[in-house]
């Protein structure tokens, strides 16, 4: 079995330690036990890294978008070619299975082929100029360095649409990658090395997140920040960078509505929405989670989802026929447990699930909760597991009412054969994604990104790029 690595800082090119000696252990979901250790990064590296990121966008931004695009399809092609090793280190770390790890490794190598085509795009405008002799030209540059923050959940996915944006941009880029999932995104930013992306264009920091977010982001270096994570988290940092005129990207919570309605393909839907709700145990933030059925089906929907849920295979992400691994990280127990209590305390039914599973490791169950009520914490709150949350309607405007009552506005899924009802679903539910009668999201050329308390920007499709850009005016008349 391939060992798993202890993880040391990128900085300037150089692997090494934290200047301290500080590390931290990482540890595997499924059996609990310390595999390894990830090395932390205290002020002397962060200041480090900042010089690295200063220096490395002089360098990148000088390189032209064909080769950064070819070096770009170069990581992409070693992280296909390494993809079977980095898909074990994630399963070790995160608890995903494995082939769920290897789809995403094979997921982020699309990702970057898309940015290195986008890069050679970053088309300008020439605006027709009132005199003679003027030309007036919009270009795109570069927005400057960036600094980036990234969650557990994806370890390589939610850095790869940060980095790659950015250095098809020509943007530097410190990642501060999750310290509990560290050494498969180490391996993705291997792959870039590798490659040949020169020394400070990419550096990597672990250590104590809010530490070197607040140092980050205030620094004068950094021009552009991105974050994936909770609301709140979100919103102090976007507070931070406002304060610091600092541009931003937020993809933040989501708590997304299912719809599904009398007259729609009722085995589909049930088959979709079971593998989109229990991938990654529901550590998810597209992940449907309130699912909305209309009174005519309700019975038999939630009947056939509640057997889907009860014949997932739990265990540990590296044996075969495993459906559904461990939750990434003990905390995430008891936060389930206590939506949980709180949903059943309020009148809903637990038809399945409701409990982790033995004491070693972070098992949880498939769960189904029905009829709760609004007021359930549940109702409201991202449960981020495997929870499904199962709630009756009657008409069309009553769903998307529901749909759209809570804050977050991320993704949003339905199930339908009116082609009426699908046009408005796609109109009127506020979110940044909307799937209907199977699961569409989160493909390298398409947006992705919320609006309200999920935040703002996308992440995909061809707008993307645009975060990392700046347009610059330049208005010359000939001599
Ligand atoms: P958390 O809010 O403590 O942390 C979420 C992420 O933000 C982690 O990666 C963490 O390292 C980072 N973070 C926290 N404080 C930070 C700071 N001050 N500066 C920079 N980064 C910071 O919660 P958690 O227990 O790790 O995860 C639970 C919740 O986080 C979930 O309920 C979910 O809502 C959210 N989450 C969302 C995503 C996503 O994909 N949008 C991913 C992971 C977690």
């Amino acid at each position: 079995m391939t060992t798993y690595p202890d993880t040391p800082l990128l900085i300037d090119g150089v692997w090494r330690g934290g200047a301290e000696g500080r590390a931290i252990a990482v540890v595997d979901p499924a059996t609990g036990e310390a595999i390894g250790k990830v090395a932390h990064a205290t002020r002397v590296d962060l200041d480090a890294a900042l010089e690295a990121v200063d220096r490395g966008f002089g360098v990148w931004s000088a390189v032209s978008a064909y080769e950064r695009s070819k070096i770009m399809r170069r990581a992409a092609d070693l992280l296909r070619q390494r993809a079977d090793t980095i898909a074990t280190i994630m399963t070790r770390e995160q608890g995903k299975p494995v082939a769920e790890a290897k789809g995403e490794v094979m997921a982020a190598a699309d990702i970057i082929d898309w940015f290195a085509e986008e890069s050679r795009r970053t088309y300008g405008q020439i605006i027709p100029a009132r005199a003679p002799g003027v030309t007036q030209m919009a270009i795109k540059l570069p927005v400057g360095p960036v600094a980036a923050f990234t969650p557990w959940n994806f370890p390589i996915n939610q850095v790869v649409r940060k980095l790659s944006a950015a250095l098809a941009a020509g943007c530097s880029i410190i990642v501060k990658a999750p310290q509990e999932t560290p050494a498969s995104p180490a391996e993705l930013i291997r792959a870039f090395v590798d490659a040949g992306v020169p020394a400070g264009v990419v550096n990597l920091v672990y250590g104590v997140p809010a530490e070197i977010s607040e140092y980050l982001i205030a620094h004068p270096v950094i021009r552009k920040i991105s974050f994936t994570g909770s609301t709140p988290v979100g919103k102090q940092l976007a507070a931070l960078a406002s304060q610091h005129m600092k541009l931003s990207t937020m993809e933040l919570g989501g708590h997304a509505p299912a719809i599904i309605f009398d007259d729609a393909d009722i085995d589909n839907a049930v088959k979709v929405l079971a593998a989109s709700k229990f991938r990654n145990a529901g550590q998810v933030c597209v992940a449907p989670t309130r699912f909305l059925v209309q009174e005519g089906v309700y019975d038999r929907v939630l009947t056939a989802f509640t057997r889907a849920a009860e014949t997932i295979k739990v265990g540990n992400g590296l044996d075969a026929g495993t459906q559904m691994g461990p939750l990434a990280n003990e905390r995430r127990i008891p936060a389930l447990e206590a939506l949980i209590r709180d949903a059943v305390d309020h009148g809903a039914d637990l038809r399945t699930g409701g409990r982790r599973i033995g004491n070693t490791g972070y098992f949880f169950a498939p769960t189904v909760l029905s009829n709760v009520p609004r007021h359930a914490r549940i109702m409201n709150e991202e449960p981020f597991g495997p929870v499904a949350v199962f709630a009756p309607f009657s008409t069309r405007d009553e769903a998307i009412a529901e749909a759209n009552r809570l804050p977050f506005g991320l993704a949003s899924y339905a199930f339908t054969r009116s082609s009426e009802t699908a046009h408005q679903l796609g109109l009127r539910i506020q979110a940044g994604m909307t799937t209907i009668n199977h699961n569409g999201l989160a493909l390298p050329e398409v947006p992705f990104g919320g609006i309200k308390d999920s935040g703002y920007g996308t992440e995909g499709g061809s707008e993307a790029i645009n975060a990392y850009l700046t347009t610059k005016f330049v208005s010359h008349m000939a001599a």
